[in-house]
């Protein structure tokens, strides 16, 4: 992701990349295209956090201009939620939760099969669910939520220096902040399973798991909670290919 001219990279990208498909290969017929939330799945348009050149930035149009094909856009959780249920390792359970947790935090859910979209496509988004009242401020502008917690691009800054040299208590505290959030959505929209992919658990691992089960189990006492699992996918599947199956 460049820092200027966004949309001019992605453009010569796209062109690039149909130019050099092989004669061998049918023309694709449709793009999927996915972009960290919050989406809005109705306008067709993005508004990436930490990206201020493209708030409401209209990317289906765009994309619909330059490929001259229809375009399903969704944010990256719904990606993440589509490529599980359709490759991955979601295939067999009809309700789950999938948080992709990177450079920001994104999810989405599936529900007896369907993927929840919402009003403006961030339905299951659990980013601004408020873990610690009070506590970091978020850039969505109010303070505590998962966010700042969870958000590779937000903990750099806060300790200013890479994830990879995170302390203890910083794992811990993600972890912490991941179960509560967790406990909360899954108490609403009552899942089999959450899977999670991302930087911070290809970096954090299985201290940050291991710290959001706990306090997963500490949160929630209901009855339909308790065969809840949280896993991390044996499979990773790549963004492009995520952002592909919202058109499978
Ligand atoms: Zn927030």
């Amino acid at each position: 992701m460049p820092s200027r001219d966004v949309w001019g990279t992605l453009e010569r990208l796209v062109l690039r990349v149909t130019a050099a498909a092989p004669d061998t290969v049918a023309p694709f017929t449709s793009v999927g295209v996915s972009c960290v939330g919050p989406v809005d799945e109705q306008a067709g348009t993005v508004s990436p956090p930490y990206l201020s050149s493209w708030t409401s930035f209209a990317l289906r149009e765009q994309l619909e201009e330059l490929t001259n094909k229809p375009v399903v856009l969704a944010s990256a959780g719904a990606a993440a939620a589509e490529a599980e249920r359709t490759i991955g390792e979601a295939q067999d359970t009809a309700s789950f939760l999938a948080i992709v947790a990177d450079a920001t935090v994104d999810s989405a859910c599936v529900i007896d099969g369907q993927r929840l979209r919402g009003a403006h496509g961030n339905a299951g988004a659990i980013a601004h669910i408020t873990v610690d009242p009070g506590g970091l401020a978020c850039w969505c502008g109010a303070q505590g939520c998962l966010e700042p917690y969870l958000s590779s691009i937000a903990l750099e800054a806060e300790m200013n220096r890479p994830l990879g040299r995170a302390n203890d208590s910083i794992i811990e505290r993600s972890g912490l902040m991941l179960g509560r959030a967790i406990a909360s959505i899954c108490a609403t929209v009552d899942v089999d399973s959450v899977f999670i992919t991302g930087a911070l658990v290809d970096v954090f691992g299985d201290r940050l798991l291991a710290t959001a089960r706990r306090e997963l189990a500490t949160r929630s006492r209901l009855d339909f909670l308790e065969e809840l699992t949280l896993v991390e996918p044996v499979e990773h599947i790549a963004s492009l290919v995520r952002a592909a199956s919202l058109v499978v």
